[in-house]
């Protein structure tokens, strides 16, 4: 009190030291001031001690009658998603199982239900990211997309592998409880696989050594990670984590698998039954034959192909899907543009056969699902930057203007997209 008299007239906060003339303004406590940056601090710290108090409390806001089950989470992908059944139904129900699991832990059961992570097979394009991004959009723990591809060579030039957590922790805003019932997508597994299958052949090592780092990860252990992610350096504070609660599903396009596929097909129909020689193959369609041995043949270690227990497949997009993928799902190409050309007032309308051209021309260009949202866009490049400024209320696309305007651009940009 002595003080704040004596130095009436030069109030200063009594937690930085700085005077009233070099903060924004000062509040005046009974025995002392706080300046604006100070209070806000105070505030941050008071944020984050009350969120660890929470955490570490441990209770779960999971409540099983509340969650979707498996049957109402795969209706909500097929909103979004056209077909892939199959990934589609085992993705419900490990997500759901993994709920389940979550609730179990803070139960005495002697049954321990164990985690089952999955691994999807599927060329690129065909929706395995797609899946992961739409099944987050329903989830209640924490959600991340990681690719593999920045791990490799951990150690060396890559990310360390503990850095695929760091993105988790971030989404749980740093919560460490919530983030170990999260679940991590892990994007282009594929590329960590081993060159060769038979490792003293090649000494791959740098892709053996990341598979033994995921392994870690996978089976559920302590492991120290980076809260800004990258390489660790020495100074760097690390949060433990335990991973024994985290859903993995793992993606990847394994180009070439369909030959280890066939060849395994084969031998099993000539070595052993030979009803087998009458099963007809879908030769298009190999990925669905997928075992857990074709992915040891491509190159992934047992031990990582044995805790990825849930093997499932996505299905190449043909004519009829790509057709349903323009226009179907809630969020369709098509409808953004209809949307897009509302927003200004005017009813956007295309021509059956629209569709059907833009398809032929995905698949001439061998571009895919990805395809086809560049050659919308390049049709209606024009009509997006002409007709918002003319008083038009409607607008219809025809074939011949879609075969005009895609023919006026630059095909050969399309083509390397
Ligand atoms: P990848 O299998 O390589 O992860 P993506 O999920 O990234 O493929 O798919 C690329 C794009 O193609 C998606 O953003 C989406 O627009 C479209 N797409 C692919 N497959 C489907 C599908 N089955 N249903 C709806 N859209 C799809």
């Amino acid at each position: 009190m002595e003080d704040l008299k004596k130095n009436k007239g030069k109030k200063r906060c009594s937690f930085c030291g700085r005077p009233e003339a070099e903060v924004n303004f000062l509040i005046t406590g009974v025995n002392g001031f706080i300046c604006d940056s100070c209070s806000l601090q105070a505030y941050e710290i008071t944020k984050k001690a009350s969120q660890i108090g929470q955490a570490t409390t441990g209770k779960t806001k999971l409540d099983l009658s509340e969650l979707p089950k498996p049957t109402a989470i795969k209706e909500f992908l097929d909103q979004y998603v056209i077909g892939q059944d199959d990934a589609k139904r085992y993705l419900s129900v490990s997500v759901y199982n993994h709920y389940k699991r979550l609730m179990q832990k803070n139960t005495t059961d002697d049954v321990e239900i164990e985690k089952s992570n999955i691994i999807m097979v599927g060329h690129t394009g065909t929706g395995k990211t797609l899946l992961a991004k739409t099944i987050a959009k329903m989830l209640k723990v924490p959600f991340t997309i990681v690719d593999a591809t920045v791990l490799t060579e951990a150690g060396y030039v890559g990310e360390d592998i503990e850095s695929i957590l760091t993105r988790l922790l971030q989404v749980a805003d740093y919560n460490v409880p919530e983030a170990e019932q999260g679940i991590v997508f892990i994007d282009e597994i594929d590329k960590i696989a081993r060159k060769s299958d038979n490792p003293s052949i090649t000494r791959d090592v740098s892709g053996e050594g990341v598979q033994q780092g995921l392994l870690k990860l996978l089976e559920g252990s302590v492991v120290n990670v980076p809260p800004q992610g990258g390489r660790k350096h020495p100074d760097q504070k690390m949060i433990p984590v335990n991973t024994k609660n985290i859903l993995f599903i793992c993606g990847g396009a394994f180009d070439g698998i369909e030959k280890k596929i066939a060849q395994r097909l084969n031998t099993h129909i000539v070595g052993y039954t030979a009803a087998r020689k009458t099963a007809v193959v879908d030769k298009n369609n190999m990925l669905q034959y997928i075992a857990p041995q074709d992915l040891k043949s491509f190159g992934l270690i047992p031990e990582i192909i044995g805790r990825l227990p849930v093997l499932t497949y996505l299905d190449p997009l043909d004519r009829d899907v790509l057709r349903a993928i323009l226009i179907e799902p809630k969020n369709s190409i098509i409808k953004q543009y209809i949307k897009l050309f509302e927003m200004d007032g005017i009813t956007l309308t295309f021509q059956e056969n629209v569709f059907d051209y833009i398809v032929d021309k995905a698949i001439e260009y061998k571009l895919g699902a990805r395809g086809l949202r560049s050659i919308v866009e390049t049709i209606m490049m024009e009509a997006m930057f002409e007709i918002p400024s003319k008083d038009q209320q409607a607008f219809e696309v025809t074939l011949e203007y879609a075969r005009q305007q895609l023919e006026k651009a630059n095909l050969g940009r399309l083509q390397s997209a």
